[in-house]
Order: structure tokens, then sequence, then C-alpha cells
């Protein structure tokens, strides 16, 4: 162990997370551009916080001149603090027209529990069975997706989402399946006596490993959910702000119109800040009854921040690149699902892609893993995902470009060429 690793250990303790067998160590990045301790490059196939680039000048100058200029809590009246709960306002439809800002994707999913949970009544709650929405206590009750000591609420159900890429059943009936699932998560909350109070899941399912689903799948669930009295979250701290390539919110993308969006990770490049975005009729319910007050949250500071990382956006085409170079990608890791018996199919869509791993129909977590640390050796940093850890997980910054795309993927071709099965 290396005297930084020890270190770690006994300050930090040995359970935090680190990615890789032998950790790597990073000084500066910039762009898409890490450089480590002993000055080698790494490209960055992997971050989705850094959004618009590493160390990007735009946020970094925002940051620094506001934070020379005021930074204050929002009990006083701040222009810079509404300018940019009007643009980041902007980038949704006409009825989410109200902004909580936060400070953490945690918080700001917290937040959404507590405002369904009094606008309802009901405390019980819908989610995936490979999901990881936060940290608090509410949140960790309903992990599924990694390990936490809690265990499931009792208010709490379960939802499997089916993956028509590994199901041998017709869409149609992997749709309705997945609906008498959820028809008996509901009866079975109400029953209880907990009520439906929410459903919360990443629409685009990142953490299950973006599974293919039948059309009408979202639909169906927030029409059931609603039905049943709940609310529909949706959290966007991985796939909104136009990773997907073809719209800025995750949950645009598959038709959904939800009652609460909760943003983070790349809403501030790295800046800690998150938020809670609703209608009018929401916060109106909300705000009379509960003196609602965050110290850190929509500090100007912040909000400097969060304007830069949209006008960086607006300005090169951040979304539109997604999208040019996603379609790019997807047709290489394609050529590779064919080429290798390994890969099962090609995954995702924009910069948020993946690749599928299975031998003879069973997951081949093993075989990513090569990869990952194959990748590594070739000086690029992505990772795995999906309930069998079997999803090869690409997802860089948005300011991922057309010059590094192609070492990225012959990268890829190179380090699955060496794969042993
Ligand atoms: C990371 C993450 C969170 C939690 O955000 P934090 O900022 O770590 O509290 C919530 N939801 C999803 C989908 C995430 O990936």
């Amino acid at each position: 162990m290396t005297d930084l690793l020890i270190r770690r250990h006994a300050t930090l303790g040995p359970y935090s997370p680190l990615f890789y067998d032998e950790p790597l160590e990073f000084v500066s990045a910039k762009g898409v551009w890490f450089t480590d301790v002993h000055g080698q490059r790494y490209l960055d196939g992997y971050n989705n916080v850094p959004h618009v680039g590493h160390a990007n000048d735009r946020v970094v100058d925002a940051l620094c001149e506001q934070a020379r200029t005021l930074n204050v809590h929002t009990r006083y009246l701040n222009a810079r603090v509404v300018d940019y709960a009007e643009a980041l306002l902007g980038t949704f439809e006409d009825r989410l027209e109200r902004v909580f800002f936060g400070n953490s994707g945690s918080e700001a999913n917290e937040l959404a529990l507590r405002i369904s949970r009094q606008l309802t009544g009901a405390t019980g709650l819908i989610v995936s069975d490979f999901s990881y929405h936060g940290t608090t206590i509410a949140l960790a009750e309903m992990t599924t997706g990694l390990k936490t000591q809690e265990g499931l609420g009792p208010h709490v159900r379960t939802l499997r989402i089916p993956d028509l890429d590994t199901d041998e059943r017709s869409a149609d009936e992997v749709l309705a399946a997945t609906l008498d699932d959820l028809d008996a998560a509901i009866a079975s909350l109400q029953e209880a006596g907990f009520g439906v109070s929410a459903c919360l899941f990443d629409w685009l399912f990142s953490t299950e490993g973006m599974p293919r689903l039948p059309e009408g799948l979202v639909t169906g669930i927030a029409d059931r959910v609603r039905a049943a009295g709940g609310m529909v979250i949706a959290d966007e701290v991985q796939s909104g702000f136009g990773r997907t390539g073809t719209h800025m919110w995750g949950y645009q993308r598959v038709g959904l119109v939800p009652d609460l969006v909760t943003l983070g990770k790349p809403i501030g490049n790295g800046h800690p800040m998150s938020a809670v975005i609703t209608t009018a009729e929401v916060m109106d319910a909300f705000g009379p009854r509960n003196e609602f007050f965050n110290t850190f949250a929509g500090n100007p500071v912040s909000a400097a921040v969060g304007q830069a990382v949209l006008e960086e956006m607006a300005e090169k085409e951040l979304m539109e690149r997604a999208r040019d170079l996603g379609t790019e990608a997807k047709v290489r890791l394609e050529e590779y699902a064919d080429r290798f018996d390994f890969i099962r199919t090609a995954r995702g869509a924009g910069m948020f892609l993946g690749l599928d791993f299975a031998v003879d129909g069973t997951p081949a977590p093993d075989l990513t893993k090569q990869v990952v640390e194959a990748m590594k050796a070739k000086h690029v940093v992505i990772s795995r995902i999906g309930r069998d850890d079997n999803v090869l997980k690409v997802r860089p910054p948005l300011a991922f470009s057309a010059a590094e795309l192609p070492l990225l993927l012959d990268a890829l071709g190179e380090s699955l060429d060496e794969v042993e099965v």
C-alpha cells in the first residue's frame, strides 16, 4: 500500500470506496483530461459532474468573481439568484415554474419526498428494485442498488424494471406483467395503511444499466401512481442537463409529465448544489405550511456557477454535441456487439453509453472488470453499472469532443480484443 492510501485508511477509514484494484491519484484536470501524480494524462470517459469540462474557465471565473463580490444566504434580495432561477426554469415546460434550491442530490430527493408526503397525506413509496437516490435516512430506507444496513422501509415497495434486450417475453407481455406488479405494490401499500405518496425513479434507469423498456411503461407507471393519489418524481441527477443528446431532461425523452424534478451532480460542474423543480400549485400548497429555509442553498456564488454551466452548455451546443457524438459512438458499440460473442447489446443514448456483457446468457461482471482495468492501462477512465455489474459505463463530461471520441473508441476496441473469456 502506498503511503497516501495508508493515511487515507487511517483517517477516512478503509470503507470509503475507491475505483480500480490500484487506485488512481489525480492532481489536476482540464476539459476532459486528467493528469495523475506521475504526470501521466488520462482521458475522462466516466465523470458526469464536471459536465462542461474539468476546471472550465467560464465556471471558475464566475465562481471566483462572485465569491470575491458577495456570498450570502437567501434571506436578502439578490438578482443573481433570481436570474439563475429564471434561466434554469426556462429549460423546463411552462407548468414547471418554481424552484427550491439545495446543496446535494440527496437533499433534493429528501425535499421531494417531504413535499409529496405532506401533499398526499400518505407515506408509501415506490422505487425500482435496483436504484440509488441518496444518503439520508428516508433515502437509505429506499436504497436497493447498493448496500445499506437500514433495509427497505415497511412503507416502501419495489418494482423490477424489465429489459427487453434480455427478456424472452414479448414487449406486450413484459408491459402487462410489470404493470401488474405495480398494481400489486400499490394494493399492498394501501392494505398496509401507508397509501401512495410518490414514486421516485431515474427514468433513464441508469443504475439499473439502462434497460430497453416496452413502449408505454413509463406513462403506465405514472398514470397508476397518480390514480392511487401519489406524486411522480423524476430524479434527473444522472440523466439531466442534455446528457441523452435529444432532450434537456431525461424524463422528456420518455414522454413523462412529472410533479417534481430533482437535479444534482452536473448542475454545478463540481460545486455542490441541487434543485427541486415543481409547479406553482405544489409550491403554493407546501410553502405556507413550512418556513423552509436552507442556509447554503441558492447563494449567489452557487447561482453564478449554475448560470455559467447553462451558458457554457448553450454556447458550445453541448447537448447537440452529445447527440451527434453519441450517435457515432453507438454505431461503433454496435459493431463491437456484433464482433464479440460476450457482448449482448449496446445500450444508452447521447453520451450515456454501455455494453452489456454475458456469456451463454449469464451476466459476466468479471469480463466488464477486465475491460475497465484494460482501459485504465490505456489511460482511459470508464466504469460499470447494472444489477449484475456487467454493463460497461461510458458517461464522460459533455465537453467531450469529436477529437477525443476516436481515442476512447479505439482504446475500447483494443481492450475488448484483450478480454480473456
Ligand atoms: C448521486 C445520485 C444521487 C445523490 O446525489 P448526492 O449529490 O450524492 O447526494 C441521487 N440520485 C441519483 C440518480 C444519483 O446518481
